[in-house]
């Protein structure tokens, strides 16, 4: 199947082909024909799948200049809850909007207040925003909801994680019945499909892959490691496996800042991404970290989210996340397009409820490669799942979690979703590994 085979026009598929897309993906496939007959969509789909350009390629072809003048109004409107990911969809769309004609206008938290309305008051035919600053705009009369189309909701269910229903509540609350709405994600819970049935009738469910499920190309490796030691591993493991380009994920912010200076102690160039840390900061972190002068980006779930980086060859969970569909996410920034990835995971025995938990919500066990020098006593002869007692009390897991090295004793807890009833799925068998030996230290 080629891009051809859908109803668009010729000019805009000229642009994807000039932006180097080749096939349709799955999603693109399935997702592309029904939004061109305008209906309302919630959908699921793996990770690097292609869904950006699965739900903008309809936009355009829907809201595309056909003849002259042309007014400059609020046609489509795309809500990320990061800041990073709407910079993301922007940068997706700019050479669509500037062959075609159209304004996109950027607005997000963070952002230059006086930049952005100048813009929204020029005239744009496609805001990509985040909720609050939306919002914002929205009551100040500078976007007009009422006209819009199309609207899309990416990352949907992180909305809810977030805690910005009111937001969302509100913006749906104002759109018109008959625009088309779009609500994405690789991981759509069932609050969310609840949410969406309230406000979107009728709506249709595509559902590609089985509910969150990682892409095949994937490889998963658990490191058992005794606490305190993390840091050590860590800084082991890129040495060791001369990792080019990685990203550490971490749950918590004040954990980020600590690791990250961990790392650089060992002289690599990290870069920090979090909520607490300025919009200027964060855009220069990850723009250091796309372009390579950072060989290490430490981030907190926030980064999980949608972030498209080039050859970003592994994936390193420094702890199991709090949302727990957020691995799903945080995996999911390797392997992308099907491209090799890989996903490293350490986990000490303060968390072995959150790793039962983990392997509920993936549907299989990831592989254990136990390393001597690391490994807890305990586990080293028999791995953690046949030898450590699920233990009784939550709260002692989280706070063993919370003290690890370079931690905080208290992190602002997340205000939602702990959990949103996610069904357990059948994940892809993990490839053949061969278990690692035992390494020794100082080979650094
Ligand atoms: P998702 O939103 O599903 O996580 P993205 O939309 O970010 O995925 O796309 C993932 C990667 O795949 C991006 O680098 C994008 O440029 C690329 N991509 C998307 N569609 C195609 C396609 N049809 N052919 C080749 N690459 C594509
Ligand atoms: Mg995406």
């Amino acid at each position: 199947m080629s891009f051809s085979a859908f109803a668009l026009s010729p000019k805009l598929l000229e642009i994807i082909k000039e932006e180097g897309y080749g096939k349709p993906t799955p999603i693109q496939g399935r997702l592309i024909p029904r939004l061109l007959a305008s209906h309302s969509v919630i959908a699921s789909a793996q990770t690097g799948s292609g869904k950006t350009l699965a739900y903008l390629l309809p936009i355009l072809e829907s809201i595309a200049p056909t003849e002259e003048p042309f007014r400059h109004y609020n046609k489509a409107f795309i809500l990320s809850p990061t800041k990073e990911l709407a910079q993301q969809i922007y940068e997706v769309l700019k050479p669509f909007a500037l062959s075609l004609g159209l304004r996109a206008v950027l607005v997000q938290g963070g952002g230059n207040r006086g930049e952005e309305r100048s813009k929204l008051k020029r005239g744009a035919d496609i805001v990509i925003a985040t909720p609050q600053r939306a919002l914002e705009y929205m009551e100040a009369k500078l976007i007009d909801i009422k006209a819009v189309r199309h609207f899309v909701v990416d990352e949907a269910d992180m909305m809810f994680d977030m805690g910005f229903i009111t937001y969302i509540d509100k913006i749906f609350s104002l759109m018109t019945q008959k625009s088309q709405k779009i609500i994405i994600s690789a991981t759509i819970t069932p609050r969310v499909v609840k949410f969406a049935k309230g406000y979107i009738k009728p709506l249709e469910r595509i559902e590609l892959d089985p509910a969150g499920k990682i892409a095949d190309t994937i490889t998963q490796e658990l490191y058992p490691v005794r606490e305190g030691k993390k840091d050590m591993l860590l800084a082991w493991l890129i040495s060791h496996y001369q990792f080019e380009r990685v990203m550490v994920f971490v749950r918590k912010k004040e954990l980020a800042d600590g690791v990250a200076e961990g790392l650089r102690t060992w002289g690599y160039k990290v870069g920090i991404l979090h909520g607490e840390r300025s919009h200027q900061e964060r855009k220069r972190s990850l723009q250091a970290f796309r372009e390579g002068e950072y060989r290490i980006l430490v981030a907190t779930d926030i980064a999980a989210r949608g972030l498209d980086i080039a050859d970003l060859e592994v994936v390193i969970n420094y702890d199991i996340p709090h949302v727990k569909h957020d691995f799903i996410h945080r995996v999911g920034r390797t392997g992308r397009a099907g491209k090799e990835g890989r996903a490293i995971t350490l986990v000490s025995p303060g968390e072995i409820e959150q790793l039962n938990d983990l392997h509920k919500l993936l549907g299989s066990r990831i592989k254990e490669v136990i390393l001597q020098e690391y490994a807890p006593k305990e586990i080293k002869a028999r791995g953690f799942l046949l030898s450590v007692p699920r233990k009784s009390s939550t709260s002692h897991s989280r706070k063993k979690q919370t003290a690890a090295p370079g931690g905080n004793k208290k992190g602002k807890k997340r205000k939602t979703t702990k959990r949103d009833g996610f069904k357990a799925y059948d994940e892809a068998k993990p490839k053949t590994q061969k278990r690692e030996k035992a390494r020794r230290r100082g080979r650094r």
